[in-house]
């Protein structure tokens, strides 16, 4: 019966909530067993066996917004908040290109320090001095003139998770001043401008049931991203979610392989978090069709204050070093990390791949 759901998804890349919710219900190891082989074929028909790397640039940990599981929210006072200056992350953008590195991704708290004009000056200093690289920005809600502004000054890609597609559990997640509905709102933006579009939501989080789940997943279906990001809920000590049980490597890895068979040529990176809570929680993801991975490129310096949740990873690591092992962990596993921009392809290169064959 579950075997014949995934079969289904394969083949029409929808489902009905009801059969989301039996799939999560009802999972055991050999489901799973079965949902990866296929999730894996599917990933490697579109993509082979590469994995396309992001440099991940962690440019600022101030935040004007609280939401009750990020450990860099604006209450915590225990985090010493940093800035980097456009000439840092443009060191940043140097040291990645030189280890391979063809897209940056700008991500970081909600900081007006960082104006329209200060983003646009970056963007443009990466873009000039990068001409083959893709910039991706994950700064949160703006509004539809500042991402069209970044757009225009040449940013690639958007990165903004849409957390839990269920009103009420956002609103359990989140502060009364943020709503799924403005979310949303700035998802809808993004793609009308014409960005590749990456959405995504913690598996785990405090309330979340398997009915939320098949709406996140319902509405990854409805939306279309390009890109998304699934990592499990790891609990911050000085946040209000403290006490609350983070999520499993085992749901995440399960929901990747579903997101998998859905869209078909999604990106879909193989997370920071799911690598802290298994330490070969990201080979994991890759052999469950993920086929992104987003080392962390920040100054060493600065690693230890973007603190989302207790325990990342890399923390320490060199960018070089993080990367050699990454690359050769892939490698380990039969994966090829590779010099590319990884681009969204959409579904019509498949046919190209299979008359290879
Ligand atoms: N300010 C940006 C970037 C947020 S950080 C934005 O609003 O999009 C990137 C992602 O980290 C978030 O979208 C969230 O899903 C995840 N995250 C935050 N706290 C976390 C935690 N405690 N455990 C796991 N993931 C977390």
């Amino acid at each position: 019966m579950m075997k014949r759901l995934i079969d289904k998804l394969e083949k029409y890349h929808q489902l009905t909530k009801d059969e989301y919710i039996s799939l999560i219900e009802n999972r055991n190891p050999e489901i799973s067993r079965y949902l990866f082989e296929k999730s894996r074929n599917i990933r490697e028909l579109h993509y082979g066996k590469k994995v396309f790397i992001r440099g991940l640039i962690e440019f600022t940990n101030y935040c004007k917004n609280d939401c009750y599981y990020c450990g860099i929210r604006r209450s915590n006072k225990n985090t010493s908040r940093y800035r980097l200056t456009k000439e840092q992350i443009l060191d940043c953008c140097k040291e990645g290109y030189r280890l391979g590195f063809r897209t940056f991704v700008l991500q970081g708290g909600e900081d007006s320090h960082y104006n329209d004009q200060v983003i646009i000056d970056i963007i443009k200093g990466i873009k000039s001095l990068y001409p083959d690289c893709a910039v991706t920005l994950s700064i949160g809600e703006r509004s539809y003139e500042s991402y069209k502004a970044y757009y225009d000054a040449g940013a690639d890609r958007y990165l903004l998770r849409h957390e839990t597609a269920d009103p009420i559990h956002y609103k359990r997640l989140h502060p009364p001043s943020l709503s799924l509905e403005s979310r949303k709102q700035c998802l809808n933006y993004l793609k009308e401008i014409g960005y590749q579009v990456g959405s995504g939501f913690m598996v785990g989080s405090p309330g979340q049931t398997s009915e939320i789940l098949a709406e996140d997943l319902l509405y990854l279906q409805e939306f279309r991203p390009h890109m998304v990001g699934i990592g499990p809920f790891i609990p911050h000590h000085d946040t209000p979610f403290f006490a609350e049980p983070g999520g499993t490597a085992e749901l995440t890895l399960y929901i990747v392989g579903l997101v998998r068979l859905m869209l078909p040529s999604v990106l879909l990176p193989a997370t920071t978090a799911i690598g802290t809570i298994d330490p070969v929680g990201r080979e994991k993801a890759i052999l469950a069709g993920a086929n992104v991975l987003m080392p962390n490129l920040s100054p060493r310096e600065v690693r230890d204050k973007y603190m989302l949740y207790d325990n990342k990873i890399s923390t320490g690591d060199e960018a070089a070093e993080c990367t050699h092992s990454i690359i050769e962990s892939m490698k380990l596993i039969g994966y090829q990390v590779v010099i590319d921009r990884g681009d969204f392809k959409g579904d019509e290169n498949i046919i190209q791949e299979v008359s290879n064959v």
